[in-house]
């Protein structure tokens, strides 16, 4: 784009629009912030922000930083997870009393793998107005990037950091026939890429969405087999902001878990989960410790 056509943006009537939208009061916005670009907020979102009484967030210095790019300054509240409950009471009074208040996080969609969801739902029971103002959320950018062909999603979000836990989590998970969208922790990549492989086929597509809109942004597709050489060629990647999308369960198996799965349900109700996972591994010639895990996973549901 040209400088002028750049500038006219600025000029374009829909900017003016943003200002003549409904702004209810006694009204809380969720508004979801940009996953690293700043530019990537809403012409709604901005001015909700510009116009609400207060603004809860999950850390006031990062909220307080990006609403002064923003050329704006609020009281901000801190809403964490570990408060989430007291910090309802406390915005429901304001509320009542006709504020408009915004619930944001540091990045993306608020309750989305982020706090929020317990502020929302306490100030809905109280009968007062939610808001919602959509935005960047980073799982639904890495899909629509991902080229993954599947209409169908399961958003796993963050995976138990105990290996033991994120085994039988990833266990679970097997016979999902959709894209797996799983979020991870900053210098956790390689752990998951390893457990990802210990568990799924080694050809399922494998998509790394990493640092999403900034500077060193990359996107990368590849059988599971070869995710972790991926990883390793490049001591960066063992770094930054991940969302990791696994291709779904496919074909024949499919059929092939669903008969394990049907096996070891019958045996469980029989013997223990060492038996059952060692009769079912001599019935399908599947793995052992695999079974094991499942069994424990269904054990743990029945309880
Ligand atoms: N609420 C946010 C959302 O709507 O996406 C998610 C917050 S969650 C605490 C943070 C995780 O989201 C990161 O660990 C990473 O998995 C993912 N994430 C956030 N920003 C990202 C980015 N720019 N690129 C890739 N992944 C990102």
């Amino acid at each position: 784009m040209t400088e002028i056509q750049s500038s006219q943006i600025a000029q374009l009537p829909v900017i003016g629009e943003a200002a003549h939208q409904s702004y209810p009061t006694a009204t809380l916005y969720i508004v979801a912030t940009p996953i690293g670009n700043v530019t990537d907020i809403s012409l709604r979102a901005l001015q909700a922000l510009a116009l609400v009484d207060a603004v809860a967030c999950e850390d006031t210095r990062n909220t307080g930083h990006l609403l002064t790019r923003f050329g704006l300054s609020k009281p901000l509240i801190a809403a964490h997870q570990h408060n989430e409950r007291e910090v309802a009471d406390k915005l429901i009074t304001r509320l009542l009393a006709g504020e408009r208040i915004a619930l944001v996080s540091d990045a993306g969609t608020p309750g989305v793998s982020d706090p929020g969801a317990r502020i929302v739902d306490a100030v809905r029971a109280a009968g007062l107005r939610v808001l919602p103002l959509p935005g960047a959320s980073a799982a639904i950018t890495a899909l629509s990037a991902s080229g993954l062909v599947n209409d169908r999603f399961y958003f796993v979000g963050f995976l138990p950091a105990k290996a033991k836990q994120r085994e039988s989590a990833l266990q679970e998970l097997l016979a999902v026939p959709a894209t797996l969208v799983f979020y991870e922790a900053p210098h956790r990549i390689l752990d998951c890429v390893v457990a990802l492989g210990g568990v799924f086929e080694p050809t399922r597509q494998v998509v790394f969405a990493r640092e999403l809109t900034k500077l060193f942004e990359e996107i990368h597709r590849c059988p599971l087999g070869e995710a972790l050489a991926w990883i390793q060629a490049d001591a960066h990647r063992e770094k930054g902001e991940y969302v990791v999308l696994l291709e779904g369960a496919v074909g024949g198996g499919d059929a092939e878990e669903a008969e394990a799965e049907r096996i070891l349900n019958i045996l469980l109700a029989e013997c223990s989960v060492k038996q059952a996972a060692s009769l079912a591994a001599q019935i399908t010639g599947r793995k052992k410790n695999a079974l094991y895990e499942r069994a424990l996973a269904i054990k743990g549901h029945q309880a």
